[in-house]
């Protein structure tokens, strides 16, 4: 065994091209040598292991071959070279910053660059982990940086840039390393296993490659751990146990389970994960890595992101087919709040079986309407729209709202005299059919819009209102006497739900103030989630909006101003076919909400039975 050798250093590249995943930066550094224009001084950036000291000795190497081959590369056979591969030569002086940063340690190496080289033309000095030098020793470092001898080349390296002082900064040629790809660290595996005769899985050397982030020395100190370990033999199974990394079938089993909201499944399985050793916040990172890999896989565009070995993709491909974007965001966002809380959490285990729920139950918020996240639905058109010379609706019907007229009728608001109520349209003739408020940011206030509203409707050409409704209709509730002026047809044009709740705002600050609490409740109604849902009925495809309200007295309150809110809404939609309803919440959709983490795990035991047989079985407490 006294010729055993690291993989690292074994395999520790000699020539630029064998350096592996930084051809940019080898190609500029050999294209520098050839022409000649070398600096006095670089700077090698970049996270450790990714072939930062490996190029500054081939650097070192090949700036002083005497006889460089046509590939800007060392000859290796020159008396040069071979003092290099042999490890003698005076013309490498390397300096680790970590361990020697004293103002002493600079002092030697400032000796030392006054001696010039005895064979070859440049003497190299590699300065590891340059910005643990002390402020002292940098002071000293920094006139010879900056007058350095001819024969003197400087290459600092550093995995922290940003600690670097400006003044050294700006006497450097900045060379940044990348972080290395799993593909090009896997490609390098492949062929040390082969040349060391080892049979292998490439799942095998890809997670090998994963668990070294980007560094070569790192995945190969790995790697000779995993085939002393499997004695050359290097199987995924094996690599898992000795890495004590998780199983990606665990992952997707997971997410399977998360898909079918088989919320049982999902804590026996976290429950299996967690009992073989792993920590509940690794695990919840390989998840969101898991469903990262997922949303990658379900675009072509963004399918080269995906760094996983070849035999895996299509399980990848396959199960992202069957998770919608919005699940993977969601569940995206909810693993990394997860994250986010984990250290405070005092019961993290709870924390993440709630996280686990959670993203399972996302999948029933998408399928119910109305509840979650308000979605943008556009309702589809049920006629052609129709065209718009026709379309003279009044447009701001104004509101009476206590008497609820079910006919047209002359306005006559009792509650507000007509010069406060919102009866633009009394004074003046009401804008065109492209009503300008259909475009407008909902954040506008009303009197703005109001504003905006009249100097339209003044800077209307005379003679173009004579088809428009008058402007004082209380309009009813049903689409035909809606319209008290003659309209060839009923419109039906489509709307978005934003529009619908934009519209339904207007109406609740339009209202008198005599109506203040039914303002309020319309206002609350369309702030908050789940509370408004439009469908298009099933039967004659009508845009119907059901608005929970939450018992039959609240119901019996609203339906004071549904003929009036039907209308207005008709009206400023553009669609004639809209109905509203008041419906008592049944299904108990309203949310009580919640807050604490208390009340977010007392709603989920109220809401889901397993879950809630499950916190009894495993005695689920919150801490
Ligand atoms: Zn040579």
């Amino acid at each position: 065994m006294s010729d055993y050798i690291v993989s690292a250093r074994k395999y520790r590249p000699a020539t630029f091209d064998s350096v592996v995943g930084q051809s940019a930066l080898t190609t500029t550094l050999k294209n520098a040598i050839a022409s000649g224009k070398l600096a006095h001084a670089y700077l090698f950036c970049g996270p450790r292991g990714v072939g930062k000291t490996t190029s500054a000795r081939i650097f070192a190497k090949t700036i002083n071959c005497l006889s460089p081959n046509d590939r800007g590369e060392a000859c290796d056979v020159c008396e040069s070279c071979v003092a290099f591969n042999e490890q003698r030569s005076y013309n490498i002086h390397e300096l680790d910053a970590a361990s020697n940063n004293s103002v002493d340690d600079i002092r030697e190496l400032i000796e030392q660059v006054q001696i010039p080289p005895q064979v070859g033309r440049y003497k190299v000095f590699i300065i590891d982990e340059v910005h643990m030098l002390s402020q002292a020793a940098f002071n000293a470092f920094l006139k010879t940086l900056e007058e350095p001898p001819a024969h003197a080349i400087f290459i600092l390296a550093t995995t922290e840039k940003h600690k670097i002082l400006p003044t050294i900064l700006s006497r450097c040629q900045i060379y940044d390393f990348n972080r290395m790809e799993v593909a090009d660290i896997v490609n390098h595996l492949r062929k040390v296993a082969d040349n060391e005769g080892y049979t292998y899985e490439d799942s095998a050397l890809n997670v090998i490659a994963r668990k070294a982030d980007g560094g070569m020395r790192d995945a190969l100190s790995v790697f000779d751990q995993v085939a002393s370990y499997t004695s050359g033999n290097i199987t995924y199974a094996k690599v898992i146990e000795n890495l004590n990394v998780l199983d990606y079938d665990y992952y997707f089993d997971l997410t399977e389970s998360l898909l079918k909201t088989d919320i049982p499944r999902v804590m026996l399985t976290l429950n299996e994960i967690l009992s073989k050793g792993f920590e509940a916040n690794h695990f919840m990172g390989g998840l969101a890595a898991h469903f990262r890999d997922l949303l990658v896989s379900r675009d072509p565009q963004t399918l080269p992101l995906l760094e996983v070995a070849e035999s895996v993709r299509e399980r990848y491909g396959e199960q992202a087919a069957r998770c919608t974007p919005k699940f993977l965001y969601g569940a995206l966002r909810l693993c990394n709040d997860c994250d986010i809380n984990y250290r405070a959490s005092r019961n993290k285990r709870l924390l993440v079986e709630l996280t686990l729920i959670q993203v399972a139950q996302l999948l029933q918020e998408e399928d119910a309407p109305g509840c979650g996240r308000r979605p943008a639905r556009c309702l589809l058109p049920i006629f052609n729209p129709a065209p718009a010379k026709t379309a003279a609706t009044g447009e701001r019907p104004a509101l009476q709202t206590e008497s609820a007229a079910v006919q047209p009728v002359q306005i006559r608001n009792a509650t507000a005299p007509p010069a406060t109520a919102p009866s633009v349209a009394l004074s003046s003739p009401p804008p065109q059919p492209t009503a300008p408020q259909r475009t407008v940011a909902s954040g506008m206030n009303s009197t703005l819009l109001r504003e905006k509203l009249k100097t339209v409707s003044l800077t209307r050409p005379p003679g173009t209102a004579s088809t428009a409704a008058s402007g004082t209709t209380v309009a009813s509730a049903s689409a035909e006497t809606a319209a008290a002026a003659p309209r060839k047809e009923l419109l039906a044009e489509t709307f978005s739900f934003e529009q619908f709740i934009y519209q339904w705002m207007r109406f609740a600050n339009e209202l008198p103030p005599s109506n203040r609490s039914i303002a309020g409740r319309l206002k609350v109604m369309a702030t908050e989630e789940g509370r408004i849902s439009i469908e298009n009925d099933a039967a004659t495809g009508q845009p119907k909006a059901v608005a929970l309200v939450e018992n039959e007295a609240a119901a019996q309150h609203m339906r004071h101003v549904e003929a009036a809110l039907t209308a207005y809404l008709r009206s400023t939609l553009r669609n004639d076919l809209l109905t509203i309803a008041f419906e008592v919440d049944t299904t108990k959709r309203i949310k009580k909400r919640a807050y604490s983490p208390r009340e977010i795990y007392q709603q989920m035991l109220e809401k889901n039975d397993a879950f809630k047989q499950l916190a009894i079985a495993l005695k689920l407490e919150l801490a």
